[in-house]
């Protein structure tokens, strides 16, 4: 059966962030939570010590696979890069939002059947950050919204952004653009070095397609239920 991003079951709208040191451990909590998870980030941890392996294995056994290079580069090489990561299948890769880099993706995308997610603003970077980038007076929050609709112009499927922007977004660029986030919090786990959390029922009621979360189903003493249970709260939000 294919896999429709315009249209997931709830529990296909958990994406869980496999940050863990090894190939290893991943496979191990990949694993665990079989019959219940089915969507896995891979990020540049893994990535870079044998992760492509790991995303055939993913992809082989009928997951989804979100690729988080979070690319940037001339033209050339961005269409390149993303000709090649087809080849993985993956569903989702992500890119920073800068529109040159945007119009290169989707021309090396093609009509591959995958979906582009632009990375507008850092959610670790703050005003003082964005000076110290070579911006002058430019609000992050601005930033993030100009970038969001150049995504949508450019023709990027969707965005990866705070929870709590979510809603803002979700009104300015309309219902076409899917949108990802991460910092999402169970009301009982610990919100970690997360600085703007929202629960998974907040995040789909401010307009979330997709969560990402790591540690709260990472460390749970039953990351199982953990995932059980985001995906019950998914569904009594929708
Ligand atoms: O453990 P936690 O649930 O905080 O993990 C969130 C995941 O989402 C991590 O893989 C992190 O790198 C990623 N992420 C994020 N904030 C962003 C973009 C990505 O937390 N703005």
């Amino acid at each position: 059966m294919t896999f429709d991003v315009r249209d997931p079951s709830p529990a296909e709208r958990l994406i869980v962030a496999l940050d863990v040191p090894t190939i290893d451990d991943a496979r191990e909590m990949i694993d665990h939570l079989n019959g219940t998870v089915s969507f896995f980030k891979v990020g540049m941890q893994l990535l870079y010590s044998g992760g492509f392996d790991l995303i055939n294995e993913l992809t082989a056994s009928g997951k989804q696979v979100f690729v988080d290079l979070k690319l940037l580069d001339i033209d050339n090489t961005v269409q390149k890069g993303i000709e090649s990561l087809t080849a993985f299948n993956p569903t989702f890769v992500t890119l920073h939002a800068y529109p040159h880099a945007m119009r290169a993706a989707v021309e090396g995308k093609g009509k591959i059947d995958l979906a582009l997610l632009a990375v507008t603003v850092l959610t670790s970077l703050d005003e003082a950050g964005l000076k110290e980038t070579g911006y002058k007076d430019t609000r992050v929050s601005d930033l993030v919204i100009k970038r969001a609709l150049q995504a949508k112009e450019i023709g990027v499927d969707g965005i990866v952004c705070s929870a709590v922007e979510a809603s803002m977004i979700r009104t300015m660029v309309g219902p076409e653009l899917i949108l990802v986030t991460p910092g999402i919090r169970p009301a009982s786990a610990a919100a970690d070095d997360q600085k703007r959390i929202v629960t998974p029922a907040d995040a789909i009621r401010n307009g979330s397609d997709y969560l990402v979360v790591g540690r709260p189903i990472l460390k749970a003493d039953d990351p199982k239920l953990a995932a059980q249970q985001v995906i019950e709260e998914i569904e009594s939000a929708l």
